[in-house]
């Protein structure tokens, strides 16, 4: 079958590679469109640490169950069922895993499952969730985004009436503004630089939205917050400039939420005389534990579609790779099957 694979440090191609076997708890999944996430271009870099090649990229995914191990009953899938899933397989033994802390699960490395930048994949029972009717594949394959994103909302303390502002609008901040209004926040301000990326934004609700190498964001955020700084910020843009100027827009007793891959090095100016003063809580996000059934169940509520910019087919994955790293899309799509 085709396959993205990550050779060794920036090089991705699209290779042949055999078909992975069935194991007897496993669901064999032909992959319909899985996502490029912002974190990919990081790991073929060797930017992110977390795996090393070569292996299949991806973990963004929807398809259409093709076969099933003998024990994989649990949750009564059948062959022909249309499926998302996480990527991440936990061992549900140890004690990250027994204290709803799974994403810490410390057999993580062990059970790395194969990558969805496919034409199938094989994952563990465990791991995949049936889609809703409604919900189409192209939606459906931002399942795992979405996942990460309730958790930073549990993580953002955004309550009824809150003040919002989010930083970076590509998949992931667009995201956070849909559940941050459907959390109760009365004002969501987003920033930027891409005007394609506020118009949609604005589209889907925002107050307002800023383009960060323009405006004079503090000034801003006092201007539109009467002085207090907003309740919640989450940067999701990555961009290190934000990271060092975002904490300031945080008003007293908020919530500054770090929702992105920094440089590993990155270093941030914290005073903790301002921590004190402020009585500010600094956060942030990694994955999503035990989010994915939640993370189905608001698919529905969610307006995902205008939020793909573009699709490619697999053959293409090298060139979705460079146009994602232009950073003008908010999501681009693989298309992984024929028609
Ligand atoms: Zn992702
Ligand atoms: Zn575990």
């Amino acid at each position: 079958m085709k396959a993205a694979v990550w050779k060794k440090k920036k090089v991705l191609e699209l290779e042949d590679v055999p078909e992975q076997e069935v194991g007897p708890e496993d669901v064999k999944i032909k992959v319909e469109y899985t996502s490029i996430c912002g974190s990919d271009p990081h790991i073929v870099d060797g930017k992110l640490p977390v795996s090393y090649p070569p292996r299949i990229m991806g973990h963004e995914m929807s398809g259409t169950i093709v076969e099933l191990g003998e024990r994989a009953n649990t949750k009564g899938f059948k062959v022909g069922d249309r499926v998302t899933g996480n990527p991440v397989r936990y061992c549900g033994v140890c004690d990250y895993c027994r204290n709803g802390l799974e994403h810490y699960c410390l057999k993580l490395a062990e059970y790395f499952p194969p990558g969805t930048m496919a034409e199938s994949v094989v994952w563990h029972e465990q791991q995949v969730f049936k889609l809703p009717d409604s919900i189409s594949f192209e939606e459906g394959c931002l399942t795992e985004p979405v996942s990460v994103c309730l958790r930073g909302i549990e993580l953002s303390d955004i309550k009824e009436g809150s003040s919002v502002a989010i930083l970076g609008l590509g998949g992931i901040g667009q995201i956070l503004l849909q559940l941050a209004q459907l959390s109760g926040a009365s004002q969501v301000m987003v920033a930027d630089p891409v005007e394609s990326k506020r118009k949609i934004a604005l589209e889907m609700g925002a107050d307002l939205a800023l383009d960060p190498l323009v405006e004079d964001m503090w000034a801003t955020t006092m201007k539109v917050t009467g002085n207090r700084g907003f309740d919640t910020v989450i940067e999701a843009s990555g961009n290190t400039d934000s990271a060092k100027t975002a904490i300031d827009m945080v008003g007293k007793v908020g919530t500054m939420v770090y929702f992105a891959v920094y440089p590993m090095n990155l270093e941030l100016p914290i005073k903790p005389f301002d921590l004190y003063s402020r009585e500010l809580t600094v956060r942030g996000v990694f994955m999503s534990p035990y989010l994915f059934p939640r993370s189905i169940a608001i698919l529905p509520k969610l307006k995902l579609r205008p939020l793909v910019s573009k699709i490619y087919p697999l053959d293409e994955v090298v060139e979705a790779f460079e146009e994602q790293k232009r950073g003008q899309n908010i999501k681009i799509l693989i298309k992984c099957s024929e028609g």
